[in-house]
């Protein structure tokens, strides 16, 4: 796959050196994510009519309904995820096209990313599988109940919106943890949580728009 589509000019390493210039321009100012950003071939999430578009700042379909976060809101999540400092153990709930998840396992020891769409999820299986990302377990279950087999978590990101953050995921939280999340539903904004030995603190930042979270799984 990679071969005939690595030589296309919009998808070159000019285009990607473009898109971290941009992300500069919009303040993101973390190298170690505007690192990941310019290494992951970003074309090789979508489809391949629309690859030509993949470095541009925009979400794209990536079928069943769903959508690849634009590389500004990546980025985003990825530098307050990381506040600085790589991270131990992360959950990101919503593999989606993995895009997110390629950014994280750079900089994270061990990522699990769950994902309810069945379909969706082994098409992104078999593309990690071409990458050789062996710090990436990817799991077809639903993101409410979180992943209490592998918690507690030194971080979490989820890339749907919710309303009320369920408390299966808060609690799987580490002490000195923290979480970003889109939550609302007409209105959303991007949200940090913080965990500390005293409780849990909010801050609520930038108005963002993300598919809301669903229940349950879909077989196929
Ligand atoms: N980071 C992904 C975003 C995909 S969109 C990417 O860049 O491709 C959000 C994803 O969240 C969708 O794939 C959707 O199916 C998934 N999702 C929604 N509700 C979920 C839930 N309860 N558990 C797990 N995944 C969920």
């Amino acid at each position: 796959m990679s071969i005939h589509r690595s030589g296309i000019g919009m998808t070159s390493q000019r285009t990607r050196a473009r898109m971290i210039s941009r992300l500069r321009d919009q303040n993101i100012q973390d190298e170690v994510v505007l690192a990941a950003m310019n290494s992951a071939l970003r074309h090789l999430f979508v489809e391949e009519a629309i690859a030509s578009r993949a470095y541009d700042d925009v979400a794209l379909p990536i079928n069943f309904g769903q959508t690849i976060s634009s590389p500004f809101i990546v980025a985003r999540m990825s530098e307050l995820l990381r506040a600085g400092s790589d991270l131990g153990k992360v959950l990101e709930i919503g593999t989606g096209c993995g895009y997110q998840t390629t950014i994280l396992a750079q900089f994270v020891d061990e990522v699990y990313s769950v994902e309810r769409i069945g379909s969706l999820l082994s098409r992104t299986r078999s593309r990690l599988r071409e990458s050789r990302l062996n710090n990436v377990r990817l799991k077809h279950a639903d993101g409410l109940h979180g992943l209490p087999e592998a918690a507690p978590f030194d971080g979490i990101i989820m890339t749907c919106a919710t309303m009320h953050l369920p408390s299966a995921l808060l609690s799987q939280l580490a002490i000195g943890g923290r979480m970003v999340y889109p939550k609302g539903s007409q209105e959303q904004y991007l949200c940090v949580i913080e965990r500390n030995i005293q409780g849990y603190k909010e801050t609520i930042l930038d108005e963002v728009k993300f598919v809301p979270i669903l229940s349950g799984i879909v077989k196929n």
